[in-house]
């Protein structure tokens, strides 16, 4: 059978390549005859796993020998939005609400200290990404999601006049494109928007900013113990962290984040033409503001749902339903999805708009 054109948001599409290499490596690791699940995680084995997927992580982003530390943590983005605040948070944070994921990261923050929302996109359903707002002076950090994932909107520039710590939420746009990582204190991201299966969430912290706050941090919360102990803490989530290394191997194959870039630029400028010039579809974001990643958009007349399903579904396309506070359609285009599939889509659309 074929494979699906997988647009899924997350949990997503990975290579199939990485997915053939990882089951082969659950019944027998390179040879060892025994499963990358049934190792332990102080073999050699497995150490030089976690040692490669943090170091290909910092040398993706450009971030070697740059005082930064990559950690591979569980608890997902989510667990982030509370440890972040743990570790940096002692009496202000500034937060742009742009969705969903900065609205609950604001949430968590709020238990730890001040939190300042420097501006908020909510009154119009985060459907752009605000532009001019203040930054206080004193704050301890500033928190930023670079690619809203629900709503398809994504960050180009992350304003920062005063050298405050940035603080990134970059879960659906983690090494799709190129950009100074060097601007940020801290980037975070869930492994399975585009590196991996759930399980595991990279966190790439500059240790100088660290041990700034004065309360007790618990063990399995604390930024510092994970980057002594190499990210070994406790058991890591290996098959996790193994496919993320499977990923980022496969990223340096292929070009690396340049190369992503490059790919993603085309795709999302083939659906959004498409988009743009179907009269049947809008756009559901600000166009300045619309992601590489998450193309959002719906029928302008929602009566056609049912026949436009129809025709997607049997063309073999998963995962293309928007998420339930936006509505309409969704089409997810990380790293994997190849430009093959983002074709088969606009045929539909095209199609679709024939048949009308
Ligand atoms: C998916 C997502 C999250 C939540 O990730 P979990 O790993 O499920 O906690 C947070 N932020 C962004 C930008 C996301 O896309």
């Amino acid at each position: 059978m074929e494979r699906p054109h997988n647009f899924s948001a997350g949990p997503c599409i990975l290579p199939l390549e990485v997915f053939e290499k990882a089951s082969q490596s659950v019944v027998d690791l390179d040879g060892s005859g025994l499963s990358i699940l049934e190792i332990s995680h102080r073999s050699k084995a497995f150490i030089e796993v976690m040692e490669k997927a943090r170091e290909l992580a910092l040398e993706h982003l450009g971030l070697k020998n740059k005082g930064y530390k990559a950690l591979f943590l569980q608890g997902g983005a989510s667990m982030q939005f509370l440890m972040t605040a743990y570790n940096l948070l002692e009496h202000k944070a500034g937060y742009l609400d742009t969705g969903t994921w900065s609205a609950n990261a604001i949430k968590e923050a709020k238990q730890f200290g001040e939190v300042i929302v420097v501006e908020s996109s909510r009154s119009q359903n985060y459907n752009y990404i605000p532009r001019s707002f203040e930054i206080p002076n004193d704050l301890d950090y500033l928190h930023y999601t670079s690619n809203n994932t629900i709503f398809g909107t994504q960050m180009t520039t992350f304003p920062n006049p005063k050298d405050t710590p940035l603080v990134c939420d970059m879960s659906s746009d983690i090494f799709s494109r190129e950009i100074d990582y060097s601007q940020f204190g801290l980037i975070y991201a869930g492994a399975q928007k585009n590196m991996g299966p759930a399980g595991a969430t990279l966190v790439v912290i500059k240790e100088e900013i660290l041990g700034k706050v004065t309360r007790a941090i618990p063990s399995m919360l604390n930024y510092k113990l994970f980057i002594e102990r190499k990210s070994m803490f406790n058991t890591p989530p290996v098959f996790s962290v193994y496919v993320s290394m499977l990923t980022l191997e496969w990223l340096s194959r292929n070009g690396g984040v340049a190369s992503m870039e490059k790919r993603n630029r085309k795709k999302a400028s083939l659906i959004y033409n498409e988009i743009d010039r179907n009269p049947l579809f809008e756009g559901f974001t600000a166009k300045e503001d619309r992601s590489m990643m998450n193309a959002t958009f719906r029928l302008k007349d929602p009566e056609l749902k049912k026949r436009f399903d129809n025709l997607w579904v049997s063309a073999n396309i998963n995962g293309l339903n928007g998420h339930r506070s936006v509505g309409g359609y969704r089409a997810s285009m990380y790293n994997a999805l190849g430009e093959e599939s983002v074709k088969v889509l606009i045929e539909v659309m095209r199609h679709f708009e024939q048949t009308i």
